[in-house]
Parts: C-alpha cells; structure tokens; sequence
C-alpha cells in the first residue's frame, strides 16, 4: 500500500467556466489555468503520481505545450492513470477536499464522485469529496481563489 499527497490551488475570474472534479458548476466565475484548470483534479492526479512517486502534473503535462492548452483535466487523470496502471499500481481509495467560499459545492458532490469513479474505474464507495469554506479568511475567503487537497492509497 502508498499514499500521496496532492494539493492545487487556482485563481477564479469572471467569465470562465467552473469545472470541479470533471463537472461543470453553474457561477459566475471559473477558475483560470493552461488546461480547464479543474483544481480538484489536479489535486487527485499529484495525490496519484506522488503515491507512485512518479512525478507531478506539471512535469507530465507542462503548461509550455500547446497539447495541454485548455486539455481537460479528467483526459489528462486518465493519462495518469495509464501511467501507474504500466508500473502495476492501482488506485484503492482516494479522499479530497475543496475549500471554495462561493458556490456550495456540497450539492454537486454525488455528480462528482460519480465522475472520478467512471474516470479511475473505481467503484464510488473508494471515493470521498468533501466541501468547506475558508470563513472569509485570506485569498479563498475573498472568493479570489478554489483549493483542493487529495489523499490517495494505491496498491500494488
Ligand atoms: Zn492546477
């Protein structure tokens, strides 16, 4: 068994669309990044990669080629996945937290899980997403910005 750590954070800009765990979340602001800047993806993917201490996202899938320019993020976990499945890992459970002051989140988790489930090809008991708020405090709590943080087992 090994674990990984993963954690993102992207700032929101009106006018984007807001993706989160491969689920379009109507608002009016998106988060801004080279791909569709899903953070909480991005959160997994490093948890997985860090798991099978293969790297990061950044060093798979640098923002410097046109490839991954607004690629989504849910192709680029696949790719991940693909990459641990050749050295023989697979994911066991993964647990994640959003921390976004607007909007709730909560709503849209059982979409979510059922997103990352159909995307890691895992059933939707080994995942957990989890939403809560940074009570106003710092960049978050502006609602300038979304984080995520992902812990993930693997085994193999
Ligand atoms: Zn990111």
């Amino acid at each position: 068994m090994r674990v990984g750590i993963g954690y993102d954070i992207h700032r929101l800009m009106e006018g984007k669309p807001l993706i989160l765990g491969g689920v379009e979340i109507p608002y009016i602001k998106g988060l801004v990044g080279y791909s569709d800047a899903d953070v909480l993806l991005h959160a997994v993917s490093d948890a997985i990669l860090g798991a099978a201490s293969m790297g990061d996202i950044g060093m798979h899938f640098p923002d410097t080629d046109p490839r991954y320019k607004g690629a989504s993020s849910a192709s680029l976990l696949r790719k991940v996945i693909d990459l641990i499945s050749r050295k023989g890992y697979r994911v066991n459970n993964v647990d994640i937290v959003v921390i976004a002051e607007e909007p709730k989140i909560g709503v849209f988790r059982a979409k979510i899980s059922k997103k990352i489930s159909d995307v890691l090809h895992i059933d939707e008991s080994r995942i957990s997403v989890k939403a809560t708020t940074s009570e106003g405090v710092g960049s978050i709590g502006r609602g300038e910005a979304i984080a995520s943080y992902a812990v993930v087992t693997l085994e193999g």
